[in-house]
């Protein structure tokens, strides 16, 4: 335990897209493992409230915490590498720091001043970051400041950096920044001009960077270190390089032999020991030497974006290390199944995933694989949306109501088996509206939700806002799908399952955002095991 909290900023020039996130959460991860108590920010510069309205092809997938906050992607990251839940405190956008400043301002807090980007949005920002810090709850504390250096929507966040660093003292706050280092092929060479520059325009805000991250696809020469040093006032071990990882598992440990949280916690005055990584490596074993492979159709709308279902896919390598198997998930656009080439598209899989969503592109063809797999008894796991479609499916071609459907799809459905909340019909707002965040949920033990988490009373979190209308509960339940878990204080049906079925399960929460390395979800780790015996049979 640190006397005071340190501070640790996280910078990026030349490019985006390099990774801030993942560096800051291998450095968080290596800071853990020598016991010190660390949680990862983000501050993102645009102007949205939360990335809840945010279509996926913006900004990937919108990432969501038991609190209920709807965030940036980087903290899935955060969560997975670190196994430590993060919360509203942990993303910050400029829109809501706007958005506070400017009700204060129509409370009269400012007492007639003139309200301005410095001191009032910058002393916002500090607020802000210093929340974590004062919480008591941890010893380092890394912001992420999202966009890269010399935009001009980052300004107010390099502002509050430079104060900060005046405000907490030497050894208090240190700043990576996280560069490109690019190579010519033409000139055979790998080129520092772009980082001398964007080290400058840091400088021109205040800025020293104490520590450069290089981020480069060849290894980078003890002289070009060198250089880059000189050129750019760091010393030379603090010029780390980050090369290109086969996982972005392995990043962790090549920031240790690169030597990163040794320099951090010079820099800091802290202690360094040798971080215990034992089951970090343990997984990264398992991860690496696989001794089967499983093929598991994702079926979504957005399946051509890697992005837009980062928490599923990395609950899949997760869950794939704790079998010992490679999953192979194959992107299937929904949008594109049809009755008559469903076979040809899903036949060959060992287990079919469902994804979440929202509005009605893609919704027959997910209905269509939904029904497939139920006829051809191959593992299903549905997510939200996806246990929706469940159910339609069910209801329309089990119980044959024709025209059963989601009140999202079809206002005017004879039979809405998906409905909207009491509590949701008068809502306008888009924005932090929905059923959010952490719910409990009450699990049936004849079952295989029971099996699964060997427990009656869970928690999970979630993201929507319609939800299983219970009017059809006992008629569904007559033709053989079965509401296994529920929430205790609404009834709210969480889980769906098919006894009949070899391993038939949806849930209306997210899981895949509680998988974690140390942690690997038990319903990915699951339905991953009856894919394996599905495609042993
Ligand atoms: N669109 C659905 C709802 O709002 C499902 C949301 C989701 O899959 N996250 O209920």
């Amino acid at each position: 335990m640190t006397k005071e909290p340190k501070y640790i900023f996280v910078t990026g020039g030349v490019s985006s897209s390099l990774g801030k996130g993942i560096i800051a959460a291998s450095l968080a991860k290596l800071l853990q493992a020598q016991g010190y108590r660390t949680t990862i920010q983000k501050l993102d510069p645009y102007i949205n409230v939360d990335p809840g309205t945010l279509n996926p092809y913006e900004h990937g997938e919108c990432y969501v915490t038991d609190d209920g906050a709807e965030t940036d992607l980087d903290l899935g990251h955060y969560e997975r590498f670190l196994n430590v839940p993060t919360s509203q405190a942990n993303n910050v956008t400029t829109g809501r720091i706007y958005q506070s400043v400017i009700d204060k301002e129509r409370r009269g807090e400012f007492l007639g001043k003139t309200v301005q980007v410095i001191p009032h949005i910058t002393d916002e920002i500090k607020h802000r970051i210093q929340i974590l810090g004062n919480s008591g709850d941890y010893d380092i504390i890394i912001t992420e400041i999202g966009g890269t250096v010399g935009d001009i929507e980052s300004l107010p966040y390099i502002e509050a950096v430079r104060q900060l660093q005046w405000d907490l003292g030497e050894h208090n706050a240190l700043v990576i920044h996280l560069t490109l280092i690019p190579y010519l092929s033409a000139a055979g060479e790998l080129k520092t001009k772009p980082t001398q520059h964007s080290v400058k325009t840091l400088m021109e805000s205040g800025v020293h960077a104490d520590i450069l991250v290089c981020r480069t696809e060849h290894e980078l020469s003890d002289s070009l270190k060198a250089k880059l040093a000189r050129f750019c006032n760091v010393k030379k071990e603090a010029v780390i390089q980050s090369i290109d990882a086969s996982t972005i598992y392995d990043v962790p440990n090549l920031m240790l032999e690169e030597g990163l949280d040794k320099v951090v916690l010079k820099e800091l005055n802290l202690k360094s020991d040798t971080p215990d990584l034992k089951r970090w490596n343990e997984f990264l074993k398992r991860h690496k030497n696989p001794k089967s492979t499983v093929t598991i159709g994702l079926i979504g709308k957005y399946v051509e974006l890697q992005d837009s279902y980062k928490s599923i896919l990395e609950a899949f390598i997760h869950a794939g290390a704790e079998n010992e198997v490679s999953v192979n998930v194959e992107p299937i656009h929904s949008e594109y199944l049809t009755p008559e080439n469903i076979a040809f598209k899903l036949q060959h899989l060992d287990g079919v995933l469902v994804a979440p969503g929202f509005g009605e592109r893609g919704i027959e063809g997910k209905i269509e694989a939904v029904k497939f797999v139920r006829e051809n008894n191959i593992p299903f796991l549905g997510i939200c949306l996806g246990m929706q479609m469940a159910v339609i499916e069910y209801a329309r071609n089990v119980l044959k109501l024709e025209n059963a459907n989601s009140i999202e799809m079809d206002e005017e459905t004879e039979h809405p088996v998906i409905n909207l909340m009491e509590s949701q019909k008068d809502v306008i707002n888009k924005g932090g509206t929905m059923r959010l965040g952490s719910w409990d949920c009450k699990i049936e033990t004849n079952s295989i939700a029971y099996k699964v988490y060997g427990a009656s009373n869970i928690e999970e979190r979630h993201r929507h806002r319609f939800e299983f209308n219970n009017a059809y509960k006992s008629q569904m339940e007559n033709v053989g799908m079965k509401a296994t878990g529920f929430n205790p204080e609404t009834e709210l049906v969480e889980i769906v399952e098919i006894p009949s079925h070899p391993w038939f399960v949806g849930v209306q929460y997210h899981p895949e955002y509680k998988s974690t390395v140390a942690n690997p979800h038990p319903l990915f780790v699951e339905f991953v095991s009856a894919a394996l015996k599905h495609k042993k049979k």
